[in-house]
């Protein structure tokens, strides 16, 4: 899915802008414990077209330094992760010189970037035109937002430059791998420990040094990309406010990107409610994980620790039970060769299908020891089930009345599947449909 980030000084009207074209469309597919979605992200939907806009910004902050400052960060992560950014300036006010800087910033990428006007009151009427042409972003394109004005013309234009279908067929054979979790968990020890080297790469743009997100390597035939989330805070000039909203932002875009998840947790402080969160959201979004506990070296070991230890983890995310749980150092190195044979094995799992057939005895056998829920007389039949997707595996159930379907016996359902065809590390998604 494209994801389209919005970047503009605070109140030129992005959340307003956000909410339009969201709408109440925000949905939650299932309650994980610990997860609770804010409107920095959310999924909209035009023309038959699916993506993900995300609001970059949202702090009032009080010194121009330090706007300037939030801003050029938020311009950065959109360009990191955005396929389109949305660049809004404020008609009202006319242009400042942040946005004149920022306008500077995004023209040195090449991303598609978008300039919007907001706040255009007697709409289509734009006042001082050429203005916002100097910004050297190509047209303005008029929006009043509170009034829900000149948006399906920016929308039709936003969709436009999503990438070609094509696009992911070079990046087919490569397989993304996200490294997650609270800061100091030692992401970036473990991103290096993988790529057995020191990764320091410097943009060239002056006075700005950052990490790249994505490193592709390669070990044997197989082809990797590893996602880091650790760069930005390290940074250290951004409000202590606004950090919590891009490591959620850097997070949630990682996420979604990858083919497999390693979810970081400190071996010393066990999970914590941050990686509760972190391994939620990798969760709803559907995605292959391995649970990985991190700085084992400094646990003294008795008979059992790795077990006990393995049970606890897997109960405090409950929610995520179906994932691998490995123990390593990322500082000696104990164990770490393992995990791409791990990531493969994960994908192998999210990837598979199961023939219609074997899956039918396996739900007739299903039925046949518990039986499916009754409400008020009426007991739910199932009549058949298919896979119809992967990453996440996607079964379809075809039911006499969906109404009459309880969790607890999709649960019942998904462990039994489980436990015939493995599944190990992915979720499992069910949809169920009313055959007359
Ligand atoms: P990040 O914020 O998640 O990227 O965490 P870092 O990789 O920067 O690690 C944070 C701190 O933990 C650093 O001081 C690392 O040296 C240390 N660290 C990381 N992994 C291990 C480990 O396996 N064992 C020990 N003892 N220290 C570790």
């Amino acid at each position: 899915k494209p994801l389209v980030a919005i970047v503009g000084r605070p109140n030129v009207g992005k959340s307003t802008f956000f909410n339009r074209i969201v709408g109440k469309r925000v949905s939650i597919v299932e309650d994980t414990p610990g997860v609770t979605r804010d409107r920095i992200y959310a999924d909209a939907e035009w023309l038959n077209y699916h993506f993900t806009l995300v609001d970059t910004g949202g702090i009032d902050l009080a010194s121009e330094d330090v706007l300037l400052s939030q801003m050029r960060a938020q311009a950065q992560i959109a360009i990191d992760t955005a396929d389109v950014i949305l660049f809004m300036v404020d008609a009202k006010q006319g242009l400042t010189a942040a946005d004149e800087e920022v306008a500077d910033f995004l023209r040195r990428f090449k991303k598609r970037v978008i300039l919007i006007v907001n706040k255009v009151d007697n709409y289509p009427k734009l006042d001082n035109y050429y203005d916002f042409y100097a910004l050297g972003l190509g047209d303005p394109w008029a929006v009043s937002a509170g009034q829900a004005l000149g948006l399906g013309d920016v929308l039709d234009e936003i969709v436009s430059h999503f990438p070609e279908e094509s696009r992911g067929d070079e990046e087919e054979d490569i397989l993304h791998i996200a490294v997650v979790g609270k800061p100091n968990v030692g992401k970036s020890s473990l991103v290096n420990t993988i790529l057995r080297e020191e990764r320091v790469i410097v943009s060239d743009i002056p006075g700005t040094t950052r990490d790249a997100i994505d490193t592709p390597f390669q070990e044997g035939e197989d082809r990797y990309t590893i996602i880091d989330t650790a760069g930005l805070r390290k940074r250290g000039r951004i409000e202590d406010e606004s950090i919590e909203r891009y490591s959620v932002i850097r997070t949630l875009t990682a996420i979604r990107r990858c083919d497999v998840a390693l979810v970081l947790v400190d071996a010393q402080q066990g999970v914590t409610e941050q990686d509760t969160k972190i391994a939620g959201y990798v969760h709803e979004e559907g995605k292959s994980s391995i649970i990985i506990v991190n700085k084992w070296d400094l646990i003294e070991k008795q008979t059992n620790t790795m077990e006990k230890m393995r049970k606890q983890v897997l109960s405090d995310l409950s929610f995520m039970d179906y994932s691998p749980v490995h123990f390593i150092s990322a500082k000696t190195g104990q164990r770490t060769q393992k995990i791409l044979d791990m990531v493969k094995a994960n994908y192998a799992e999210a990837t598979k299908r199961i023939p219609t057939g074997l899956l039918n005895d396996a739900l007739g056998d299903a039925t046949a020891a518990i039986q499916p829920p009754s409400d008020k007389g009426r007991r739910l039949r199932i009549y058949y089930m298919t896979q119809v997707g992967v990453k996440p595996p996607h079964f379809v159930l075809f039911v006499n009345d969906p109404e009459l379907m309880h969790f607890s016996y999709l649960r019942y359902l998904e462990n039994y599947l489980r436990k015939t065809f493995g599944f190990s590390g992915t979720p499992i998604k069910f949809s169920l449909r009313a055959r007359g």
